[in-house]
């Protein structure tokens, strides 16, 4: 049958929202047409692994076109949209001729946000995609490498010197796993670096890691990292963030590799839809879709979404884009019905964030838990919601490996740094191969 000949609904992102939409309109009535500007599905809870050298890119990332290839009622296009144009009812491309729509979903989710202070993107890496990751493992890597050939105690010191900034559950993830790849996975591997000489600071303004927790979870998420040998300070304000150094509240930390896990900000797609915008993410109804048509609708980490007016909105996490999406699915095709549509109501299951191996903290409802047993549950959690077969089953033996052998996989430089100093390091920006990929 000719798919073109039923309603045209376009989706802008294959992220979490995007594709759980496409995938639940997959062998309807229906003319679906995904977009994205990456030819992948990220799994973006499981980047911090790839950046500490626990799992390889394609062991979290499925190409969006094999994910539809069954299904013929969905078209895959790889390519960027800047724009809609709401009177003809296309969207715009960064380059070439429009897509005509008759539903748009626009799910085109989130970017780091250095909250103004763009000239400390130069000097520090954020974790958003495939690149950060891969460009943080480099740099991580191959400070290791630099420190075993360095003479110098303190200059070796200076290149084990590792600063995390943001104590969010990415914050914490990454600080941990950058701690246990040093003290467990390398000890074996080098002669010179000593493990103890390892330092990573995690960096929170708040008085507790992990905010969006119950005060005992961040407190036994902190005693975790502790555990594991990071130096976790709260109430501290980064004054400036440059080339291997950290400026907090006027001391001057050495750091050979800056995290920036501070928080996100919704794509620049989020302004150009016309709507108003609540700290940059699109205000939608109760239905999802904009005010202005209610047959666009926007979902996920670009969307404010708020259940009670002027409430808090709901949180950018992979729950609510998905939820969405089902529920958007479930809207149009009751529109096609003739069927009035309903509100999104969304059903919290809980949060929870690892810290490191066999660490984790879990809160759904009343529950509270920390440690094994929480750490099982986020395994689980983490290889169901996995896309594909092949990545849950790698991703498990890869863990169950790691497990039992202290051992990391994907300890892997690409790109070899000709200059063995610390201000090699950071030959990553515009010139750099990894960033030319984009
Ligand atoms: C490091 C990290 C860890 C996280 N951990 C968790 C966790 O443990 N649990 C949890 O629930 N949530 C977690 N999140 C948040 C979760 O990943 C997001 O809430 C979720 O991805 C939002 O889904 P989305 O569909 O709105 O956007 P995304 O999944 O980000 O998808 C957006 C898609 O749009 C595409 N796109 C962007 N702009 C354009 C454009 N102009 N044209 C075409 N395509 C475009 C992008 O390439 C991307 O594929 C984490 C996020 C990060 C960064």
């Amino acid at each position: 049958m000719d798919q073109t000949q039923h309603p045209h609904v376009v989706v802008v992102g294959g992220g979490f929202a995007g594709l759980t939409l496409a995938r639940a309109l997959a062998g309807k009535a229906l003319h679906v047409t995904l977009i994205d500007r990456e030819n992948h599905h990220l799994f973006q809870p499981l980047l911090y692994q790839v950046a500490t050298a626990g799992l390889s890119p394609g062991d979290i990332a499925s190409p969006i076109r094999s994910v539809f290839s069954g299904k013929p009622n969905v078209r895959v296009l790889m390519a960027e949209v800047v724009d809609v144009d709401h009177e003809r009812r296309e969207v715009v491309f960064a380059d070439g001729p429009g897509l005509a729509y008759d539903y748009l979903v626009v799910a085109a989710g989130a970017e780091t946000n250095y909250y103004g202070n763009d000239g400390w993107k130069e000097h520090s890496f954020g974790l958003k995609s495939i690149r950060d990751a891969v460009q943080i493992r480099e740099h991580v890597l191959t400070a290791f490498e630099t420190a075993e050939r360095e003479t110098n105690e303190d200059r070796r010191r200076e290149l084990l010197t590792f600063v995390v900034i943001g104590g969010g559950p990415t914050g914490v993830e990454m600080a941990g796993a950058i701690s246990e790849l040093g003290k467990h996975t390398m000890k074996r591997d080098f002669r010179v670096v000593d493990p103890t000489q390892i330092r990573v600071v995690l960096l929170e303004m708040a008085d507790r890691v992990l905010l969006p927790f119950h005060p005992s979870l961040s407190d036994e998420a902190r005693k975790q990292l502790e555990e594991l040998g990071v130096e976790v300070r709260l109430g501290v304000k980064v004054t400036d963030v440059g080339d291997h150094y950290v400026e907090v509240d006027g001391e001057r930390l050495p750091s050979a590799m800056t995290c920036w896990a501070t928080g996100v900000k919704p794509v620049a797609l989020a302004a150009a839809l016309g709507a108003p915008l609540e700290r940059g993410r699109v205000v939608v109804e109760k239905d999802c879709s904009l005010t202005r048509d209610p047959k666009v609708f926007v979902l996920g980490d670009m969307a404010h979404f708020a259940p009670e007016a002027g409430g808090r909105p709901l949180p950018g996490v992979a729950p609510v884009a998905m939820q969405q999406a089902r529920f958007v699915a479930r809207a149009i095709q009751r529109d096609l019905r003739g069927l009035q549509r309903e509100a999104f109501q969304y059903r919290d299951k809980g949060f929870m964030a690892t810290v490191g191996r066999s660490r984790a903290v879990l809160e759904a409802g009343k529950i509270r838990m920390a440690g094994f047993v929480a750490w099982l549950g986020w395994l689980f959690v983490h290889v169901i919601y996995l896309v594909g077969f092949r990545n849950r089953l790698v991703v498990t033996l890869n863990w169950c490996w790691s497990y039992l052998t202290f051992r990391r996989g994907s300890r892997l430089i690409a790109q070899r740094h000709s200059d063995a100093s610390l201000n090699a390091l950071h030959e990553r920006r515009s010139d750099h191969p990894l960033n030319r990929v984009a």
